[in-house]
């Protein structure tokens, strides 16, 4: 039914490439591209003997578009999955518009040298995708992704108006490390030490970082504390959910993993600004002697941290991740709260990698799957909620990622 170009190797692309794999009725070719070569070929080695297929693999550098446009032109993707990083999403989509190709993504993008996201960027090229008769699809991992879908679910069969959101995330896994991140070390941390941002009558209120927080209880799991941030899905739910008052997002962290941020920021090892430092080198003679290189802390740091790609052999518990909701329904004031429980483990045993992954891959490869099965199908650039929720909720239940519902519960929020 159609080619697929994966950008990037790292732990989400493996899990959708698995996922790509499991589903050869929709995916007929598979390519995957990445800055290093060799982890495309060491991956396409294992889906091939697991699934039979014949996976390709290329070398890119996705940060220049004439890279990009070089492979796009050759391979002839119908739809590229970007799933390298947020800083890629730009050159990426500007590629795909010059070699006619739809987009996908599950990250906006970020400037390396800002910890800052928002979708203008990616909004500006609305006008060229339509003109072009391109569809990009973003943010199509689990939040921001499933929980948009949830939300765009919520609002199509069970409400009259949404009033309040709060997207609730809850990592209750035991890598049995000290401390790592479930995704890119660096995306990660820019993320989560950011200042807080939710929405609330008409406007955005800013916190310090990790301000507000309370207890939350996650289904099969417990209370856990949860902490309200800044995440990128509430600027689009806002807009395409205009009913919606306040709009919040809220993450689990240990006291541990707090700890350790709050020593790696007292350090400085969080910046993101170029640093000189006196290397070690060997001169042309062969002599030992030393050079002052510019080297950024934050990508220094994710060199000595573990990879996420190879927590999920000793990870155990689970991910909740889920929205809660609460408006009017025929006039009475209803409450709905709509979750996906994942297990590090079962997610480990099927595609190597541990849950967080999983649950970001699962979904970029239902949203691959909807665009190519011509489902969700629009020339411009949408975010997910502005498509059909249906068919993406019925393949969440057939590719791993079971959703249940609770009517009329304590929200707690
Ligand atoms: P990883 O760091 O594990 O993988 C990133 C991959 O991108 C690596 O293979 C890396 O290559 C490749 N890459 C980086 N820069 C380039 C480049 N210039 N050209 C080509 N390839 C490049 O990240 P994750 O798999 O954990 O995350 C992938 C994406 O998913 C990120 O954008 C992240 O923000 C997003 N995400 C979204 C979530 C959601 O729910 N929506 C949740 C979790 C993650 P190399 O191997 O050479 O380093």
């Amino acid at each position: 039914m159609g080619r697929v170009l994966i950008i990037g190797a790292g732990g989400v692309a493996t899990v959708a490439a698995h996922k790509v794999c499991q589903n050869p009725d929709v995916f007929t070719e598979v390519m995957i591209a990445s800055r290093t070569e060799k982890k495309c070929i060491v991956l396409a080695e294992i889906l091939n003997r697991k699934y039979g297929t014949n996976v390709k693999t290329a070398q890119v550098d996705a940060d220049s578009v004439e890279q990009l446009v070089r492979l796009l032109g050759s391979y002839k993707p119908d739809i590229v999955m970007n799933l390298a990083l947020p800083y890629q999403d730009l050159t990426i989509m500007e590629a795909c518009l010059q070699t006619g190709c739809n987009y996908l993504d599950t990250a906006n993008y970020e400037p390396k040298d800002e910890a800052h996201f928002e979708y203008s960027w990616q909004w500006a090229y609305r006008e060229r995708f339509e003109k072009a008769g391109l569809c990009a699809i973003l943010g199509c991992g689990f939040d921001p992704g499933v929980t948009s879908i949830f939300t765009a679910y919520a609002d199509k069969h069970h409400f009259d108006e949404i009033h309040y959101l709060d997207i609730v995330d809850c990592n209750a896994g035991n890598h049995h490390k000290a401390f790592a991140t479930n995704f890119n070390p660096e995306i990660n941390i820019r993320e989560i030490t950011q200042k807080g941002l939710y929405w609330e009558d008409g406007k955005y209120i800013e916190t310090e970082p990790m301000e507000i927080h309370k207890p939350l209880t996650y289904p099969g799991i417990g209370p856990k504390e949860s902490y309200l941030l800044h995440h990128e899905e509430i600027e689009s739910l806002v807009i395409n959910f205009p009913t919606i008052k306040r709009a919040r997002f809220w993450m689990t962290f240990g006291q541990q993993y707090l700890t350790y941020l709050d020593v790696i920021q007292n350090i400085g090892m969080s910046r993101i600004d170029e640093v000189e430092y006196e290397a070690p080198l060997v001169s042309p003679q062969g002599k030992m002697t030393t050079a002052k290189v510019k080297i950024v802390p934050l990508q220094f740091l994710k060199a000595v941290l573990p990879n996420p790609q190879d927590l999920g052999q000793n990870y155990d518990g689970e991910t909740s991740i889920g929205c809660r909701i609460r408006g009017l329904r025929n006039g009475q004031e209803h409450t709905y709260y709509i979750y996906n429980n994942c297990s590090h483990q079962a997610a480990y045993e099927e595609t190597g990698m541990q849950g967080v992954s999983y649950t970001t891959g699962v979904p970029a490869m239902i949203g691959a799957m909807m665009f190519l099965t011509g489902l969700w199908n629009k020339p411009g650039v949408h975010n997910v909620e502005e498509f059909d929720p249906d068919p993406f909720m019925d393949q969440l239940n057939k590719q791993g990622l079971p959703w249940h519902e609770i009517h009329d519960g304590d929200l707690e929020l």
